[in-house]
């Protein structure tokens, strides 16, 4: 009998996801078999779960979905005996890696802009097809040839090692894109699994003033604790001039030296526009739903020198400098608390109702699944 593992699988929105026994596959001389130990509910899962994203819009059939995640070493290919940093590695190693997988032949790879290789990250392929194991929510993940991965410790907890590949690394490329440095005021819109890890990031790299925007109490108090000055509450602010005035107070009527976005949503884009000051800068990070529209006045940025940052995932070098800042920051803030919910495979579906923000109130800052 060959091996199985379970996965959960998704079909379309509106459908839950269904556990499933799926084959093993033969591991390639350069591939992994990594045992996943969790996986994040992301804000981009969440926009796929909702139909913001409508997978089966590329063709019918069961995928394994979920990208944020960390496991152990279960199977090494025959040729792979380290780490990207050519650290040993045997089977029962933690790992971390990133979630997609640059091609290292085109022009973007060339130059060495893999978050920009156009084929990193294709669509997930349909369960049925080698290697099967594609996405996080799956008892096993696939690390294909030419991956990149590194050895973590054992001190870190699980939970903590989740959100290293996608926000913590995300958050961690995008600021040091848009050149935050040693004095800046900062504004971060929105205080999800981004928006919390940017706050720590950003207090780090030196950021003299932080303001988190969001409406969910829980969140803000973390943003609190993990290093913001300010806290904007949107139930309180109501309207987009009672919070860009705020932030102009907090900033001696300036406007902040950059502004991050990682809500999510269009309408919060020229708002976060007039928070920052004449000559500040704009990070987008939080909008991956496509087809879905903003209106913008060009003018607004144009005139006043107003500079935009757009980053996608990042480059494979973020990942091991992202685990070593987590296990410096580790008690200096609470970083355990950035996922606030666990659930084990056969509870997926429950999982993605309870961390559903949209038109809800919900206290999670990160679920993830424990596979
Ligand atoms: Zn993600
Ligand atoms: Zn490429």
């Amino acid at each position: 009998m060959a091996e199985t593992g379970r996965a959960a699988l998704f079909t379309d929105t509106g459908q839950p996801y269904e556990i499933r026994e799926i084959p093993l596959p033969d591991v390639e001389p350069d591939a992994i078999l990594v045992r996943v130990t969790t996986a994040g509910i992301c804000g981009s899962d969440l926009h796929v779960w909702r139909g913001d994203i409508r997978v089966a819009m590329v063709g019918p059939g069961a995928r394994i979905m979920g990208h944020e995640m960390a496991g152990r070493v279960y199977r090494l290919g025959a040729n792979v005996s380290t780490d990207s940093l050519g650290q040993p590695l045997k089977e029962g190693d933690r790992v971390i890696y990133p979630y997609f997988f640059p091609c290292g032949r085109c022009y973007q790879c060339l130059r060495g802009e893999f978050n920009s290789c156009p084929t990193r990250y294709p669509l997930p392929p349909v369960v049925d097809n080698f290697p099967h194991f594609t996405g996080a929510y799956a008892e096993y993940f696939y690390l294909p040839p030419g991956h990149f991965v590194f050895k973590a410790l054992e001190d870190l907890p699980d939970e903590m090692l989740t959100p290293i590949n996608c926000a913590l690394s995300q958050v961690t490329f995008g600021l040091h894109k848009v050149g935050v440095t040693f004095g800046d005021s900062v504004v971060i819109q929105g205080a999800g699994g981004l928006g919390i890890n940017a706050t720590m990031v950003a207090r780090e790299m030196g950021a003299s003033q932080i303001i988190v925007i969001d409406g969910i109490p829980e969140r803000l108090e973390l943003a609190k604790a993990c290093g913001a000055d300010h806290v904007i509450d949107i139930n309180e602010a109501a309207s987009s001039f009672e919070r860009i005035n705020k932030v102009k107070e907090f900033t001696d009527g300036r406007g902040a030296d950059v502004v991050v976005e990682v809500v999510g949503v269009p309408d919060v884009i020229a708002e976060g526009l007039n928070m920052a000051r004449v000559g500040g800068s704009y990070l987008e990070m939080g909008n991956i739903s496509m087809g879905k529209l903003a209106t913008l006045d060009p003018s607004q940025w144009v005139w006043s020198n107003k500079r935009i940052v757009s980053v996608n995932m990042y480059d494979p070098w973020i990942l091991p400098v992202a685990l070593d800042f987590l296990r410096r920051m580790r008690d200096k803030y609470p970083v355990h608390k950035v996922v606030s919910h666990k659930f084990p495979l056969e509870q997926i579906n429950e999982a993605f109702q309870e961390a559903e923000w949209a038109n809800k109130q919900t206290a999670v800052t990160r679920a993830c699944i424990v596979p």
